[in-house]
Formats: C-alpha cells, structure tokens, sequence
C-alpha cells in the first residue's frame, strides 16, 4: 500500500482493530486521566520511558517519587541527585536536566507546577505547545494529550509503528513522526486509546519484532506481511515484508476485496 490509498488504508486499521478485539484479547479501554497530577506524572514517566523498557522506567519513576515527593522538590533539585534517581531508566544524564527543565518552563510561562491549562486549549495548540519543550516529541506530546489530558491523540510507539507497518495500515515509508497524524486520519478519536492498546498488545504478544507469530494471528487475513510473504502455518519468520513475496495483480486483487469485506464486517 502507498501513502495514496486513505481508503484501503482505514480499511486495514477498522479490521485490524476488530479483529483484534474480537478474537483474542477482548474489549480494551484506554488508560484515563485521574486527576492534575496525573498530568505532569504522565509527562514526567513519558520523558524516563524513552529509549528504555516499561520496567527500568518505572523504577526510575517509583524511585524519583521516593525521594522527591512534590515535583516542587525535584525541579528544585541538585541535577545529580536526580540524575542518581533515575539512573534505572538509562541516559540519565540527558533525561534529568530535561525533566528538570520541563518543570522549571512550565513553572515560569503558568505560575505553578500544572499542565491543567492544556485542558482548555483545542487539541492542536496544546499539541503544539507540548512540542516546543525539549525532550517531547510526537509520541511523548500524543501520550500526555490522550492519557495525561483526555484529548483526541494517537501515540507512536515502535510496537505500533511495527505492527501497522506489517499490516499495512501504515504505509511504507511514511516516518514514524508522520504515522501519528495519519493513523489519526484513520481511526474514530474515541477508539484512539483502545486502538493504541491493542497494536501495543499485539505486538508484544503475537507480532513480535524478530520473530512474529504469524501462525496464531487473528490478523492474518488482513496483514500485508503475511499475505506478501505467503506464510503457511509455522512460526517461521516470513520474507521481510519490504521486499517480500511477488503479488500479482490477481491476487492483489483478491486481497483488497476480502480486506474490505472484512470491514463491512466489523
Ligand atoms: S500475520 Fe504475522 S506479521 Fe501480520 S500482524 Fe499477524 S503476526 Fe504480525
């Protein structure tokens, strides 16, 4: 699929979402706002998660928490006191003077250590206000929106931009900086968040970075990976889906049709 093709595209995201949920992992409902701050945890946990595992930057979370307990106290903070922090979640060099200095601008342009104003601005202006911080990029801005805010946002993450690659739904070469605005195209905002789970999900579960389980996938019917690499049954790896399998143009065909059937099913 190319970047010119919205229809087949949304199509390929509506099925894969449906399938998903209906065949192995059940309804989802996305992580909500639990109050102001939350707001500032959720930009604070999204800046120690970058480039490192859910598991070293929750410690590092925990053990910011533990030994600063207002963000007053960690904006205020010697550097190397939350460099030590939060060394579980890596680079901490670079993340603690950022977070810090994420506190320090949002102390300054607002008076106080809250993110609650975003609340009232329209998605893109607070999307865009996000942005200017250093350190926050599309997937950190879109996290803090949709989880942190409640807003209309779809996070990138390298589990989504993998699985909706292999699919399709995200087209070949399209950056993973532009995948958030055109998966957003795509989906309903009111299933951003449960869609942004489940690829999530299936990516850790099913389709796995080296070696997806392409035998026990629900979305087999719908994947362009699969359909290109011809997969039969194993768990092998297919052919890499960017230059796999010759498709003809009967069977390309064939594809798109039972991939749009499949929507007018979900
Ligand atoms: S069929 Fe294979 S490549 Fe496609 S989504 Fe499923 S596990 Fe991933």
């Amino acid at each position: 699929m190319d970047a010119g093709s919205p229809i087949l595209a949304a199509s390929g995201a509506r099925a894969a979402a449906g399938a998903v949920q209906s065949n192995r992992y059940g309804r989802t409902s996305a992580r909500r706002s639990e109050g102001p701050g939350h707001r500032v945890s959720t930009l604070v946990h999204t800046v120690l998660s970058q480039h490192t595992s859910d598991t070293n930057s929750h410690r590092a979370f925990e053990r910011l928490r533990g030994r600063f307990p207002s963000w007053a106290m960690l904006r205020d903070a010697p550097v190397e006191a939350v460099v030590d922090a939060i060394r579980p979640a890596g680079l901490s060099r670079l993340k603690a003077p950022r977070i810090q200095a994420l506190l320090r601008r949002v102390t300054a342009e607002r008076g106080r250590l809250s993110l609650d104003f975003l609340r009232r601005w329209p998605v893109d202006r607070a999307k865009a206000w996000l942005r200017t911080l250093d350190g926050v990029g599309p997937k950190t801005a879109a996290i803090v929106l949709i989880f942190g805010l409640g807003k209309a946002a779809f996070p990138v993450d390298t589990h989504v931009y993998r699985v909706g690659r292999r699919i399709g739904i995200i087209p070949k070469g399209l950056s993973v900086e532009k995948a958030h605005g055109w998966i957003e195209a795509l989906v309903r905002p009111a299933r951003y968040g449960p869609f942004h789970l489940l690829l999530i999900r299936h990516g850790r579960e099913i389709c796995k970075a080296g070696r997806p389980r392409c035998s026990v996938c629900p979305l087999r019917r719908h994947c362009d990976f699969f359909r290109r690499a011809g997969v039969g049954g194993g768990e092998q790896p297919p052919a890499p889906y960017w230059g796999g399998g010759r498709v003809s143009a009967s069977s390309e065909g064939r594809h798109l049709h039972r991939r749009q059937d499949a929507v007018n099913g979900v």
